[in-house]
């Protein structure tokens, strides 16, 4: 039988990161193993491959069950399945959330270590910024951070219809404030996208201590007595699955859905559901799979005066012009991850919450994303999303067969004060595209077009349209001990079992007020520092 000392059962956003942290000591065997293949495809490294990305392209293909608070409307759900995981398809916003986020996930969570002090290290170790460093920024890491390269007229207009509403302009969404729009910084480096397989995997592959298994799934944990010793694997092509051992630690980094999915399959989870599914009992952890959040996104769609967007580059002589234009000076829409700018502001400044509660993101153009409608002529997109969801979801097992797709169920808007906050979003997004500054660019409201006022309205309009930003997180939560909903200790130890840690999105006992995956590299990096007995 194999023997490696850490197994890591997922090369996406975490993974990479802990294949590379964990084998930079060459006494130790590292296994990184990803059901996903290579990312050789060119698409996976071009920016604006973005807009194809949510449309197939290495994905797991899963939905959601009928969300019951949205008329039983069923969301198609992207997750990636490619060495880099998100990071290889998603569009590269590099934002990292509140303070107050991490400080509330040390103080109301119980995940002591955790506050914004503790983890913004962490943060900076990763980051390779080109063009910050100061008290929150770094350069000098392995993941390369950016500013947009080829930047539209339209985006500043954008800042200044913001301005016009009383939302400043802000040059840094991780530094000093949150709120206010501005340009986003990038996971790019030189024109290119830097995934955490590009930044991390890549660079160590040579090394003689690390494997890299592609197109191998983690169908089971395998547990003696209370210890994780290993893990069952099938390869794409071979029909039996093998056993793998770990002599120190299995780290489990599959995702929010997988992670809670490969636990349960091998027997750790809520003891009835696990019954009920018919998977023996190992560890009855009744937190495994509960808690999921994300981020639902409103968007509205308008029609330009001109191609002023990305959209043009539909045309075929356009695109043609596009890609010489990428591959002789590394500039031009093919260099834009067509999501560069947005921003966060609040949606009720009377309420004085502790930092933005509403995401904005500009789409270059319409219809970037699955399920967003496409323009005839040129569009622009304003997708806002509410930060901090109330309602809570969970992921379950289908069945015991590990090739069945998890029962997804974010569960939007079981809180009606995620509904609020998300049509008071989609208010503003509609209000900004409206302002005097946009007026060059923007004709006319086509989605969900002036018709639609009424709270009922728009309802109806969420309940059609609304998709994810992505971002879910909290199906193993960080927590104490003694909370029987927690799944891993501050240590990201599993409670209850020796040998087992799970180190990735999942862990986040509350979504951050922003996207994930800057969160979960900080999360990997920790997370090594935590098994190497660093801290
Ligand atoms: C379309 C899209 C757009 C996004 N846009 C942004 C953005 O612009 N900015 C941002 O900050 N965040 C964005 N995100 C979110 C961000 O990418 C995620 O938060 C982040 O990737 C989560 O990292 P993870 O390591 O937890 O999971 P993933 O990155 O999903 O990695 C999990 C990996 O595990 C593999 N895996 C799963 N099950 C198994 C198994 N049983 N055996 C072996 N391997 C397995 C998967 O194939 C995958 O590669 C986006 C996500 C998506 C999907």
């Amino acid at each position: 039988m194999k023997t490696y000392d850490y197994i890591i059962t997922g090369g996406g956003a975490a993974g990479c990161v802990l294949a590379n942290r964990l084998s930079a000591d060459a006494s130790v065997k590292v296994l990184l193993i990803e059901a996903g293949g290579a990312d050789r495809h060119p698409l996976f490294h071009m920016p604006a491959g973005f807009a194809k990305m949510t449309k197939g392209i290495a994905s797991w293909g899963w939905s959601t069950v009928p969300q019951k608070h949205m008329k039983n409307r069923v969301l198609a759900y992207t997750q990636a399945k490619v060495i880099g995981g998100g990071t290889s398809i998603n569009a590269q916003i590099y934002t990292r959330g509140a303070a107050a986020d991490y400080d509330e996930w040390e103080r109301d969570e119980g995940a002591t270590g955790w506050s914004y002090a503790r983890v913004l290290p962490y943060f900076k170790r990763a980051e390779n910024n080109q063009r910050y460093a100061n008290e929150f920024h770094a350069y000098g890491g392995p993941l390369g951070v950016s500013n947009p390269i080829s930047p539209l007229p339209i985006c500043e207009a954008f800042f200044q219809a913001g301005q016009e509403l009383g939302i400043p302009f802000n040059p840094d969404f991780n530094g000093a404030r949150q709120d206010g729009l501005g340009y986003y910084q990038l996971t790019q480096l030189n024109a290119r996208r830097s995934s955490t397989a590009t930044a991390y995997l890549n660079p160590v592959r040579h090394r003689p201590n690390l494997t890299v298994m592609l197109q191998t799934m983690a169908t089971r944990i395998v547990v003696e007595g209370a210890r994780a010793v290993g893990v069952e694997v099938v390869s794409q092509g071979n029909r039996n699955s093998s056993v793998l051992r770990a002599e120190r630690e299995v780290a489990v980094t599959s995702g929010t859905f997988a992670s809670p999915k490969l636990l349960m399959q091998s027997g750790i989870g809520p003891a009835d559901h696990l019954r009920q599914v018919g998977v023996p009992v190992v560890c009855d952890r009744p937190g495994v799979g509960a808690n999921l959040q994300d981020h639902l996104d409103l968007f509205a769609i308008a029609e330009c005066t001109g191609d002023h967007t990305y959209d043009k580059y539909n045309k075929l002589h356009h695109a043609a012009w596009a890609g010489i234009q990428y591959l002789l000076l590394k500039k031009g829409p093919v260099a834009s991850s067509l999501f560069e700018t947005g921003g966060f502001w609040y949606s009720d400044r009377e309420k004085g919450v502790r930092s933005p509660d509403i995401q904005f993101h500009l789409g270059l153009g319409s219809g970037i994303e699955a399920g967003v409608a496409k323009m005839e002529h040129s569009g622009v997109t304003l997708n806002s999303a509410c930060l901090r969801p109330r309602s809570r979801g969970s992921v379950r097992l289908a069945s015991s067969d590990p090739a069945a797709a998890p029962l997804i169920d974010p569960n939007y808007w079981a809180d009606p004060e995620d509904l609020r906050c998300s049509l008071a979003g989609l208010r503003l997004a509609r209000e900004i595209l409206r302002q005097p500054a946009l007026k060059r660019f923007v004709k006319s409201e086509v989605l969900p077009g002036d018709r639609l006022r009424s709270d009922a309205e728009l309802f109806d309009y969420g309940c059609a349209n609304a998709k994810t930003d992505y971002h879910p997180v909290g199906t193993c939560r960080i927590g104490p001990a003694t909370d029987p909903m927690s799944v891993v200790t501050p240590d990201l130890k599993l409670i209850g079992l020796a040998g087992l840690r799970v180190a990735d999105a999942s862990v986040m006992p509350r979504v951050p007020s922003a996207n994930t995956m800057a969160p979960t590299i900080m999360v990997a990096e920790k997370a090594a520092d935590h098994i190497l007995g660093r801290i």
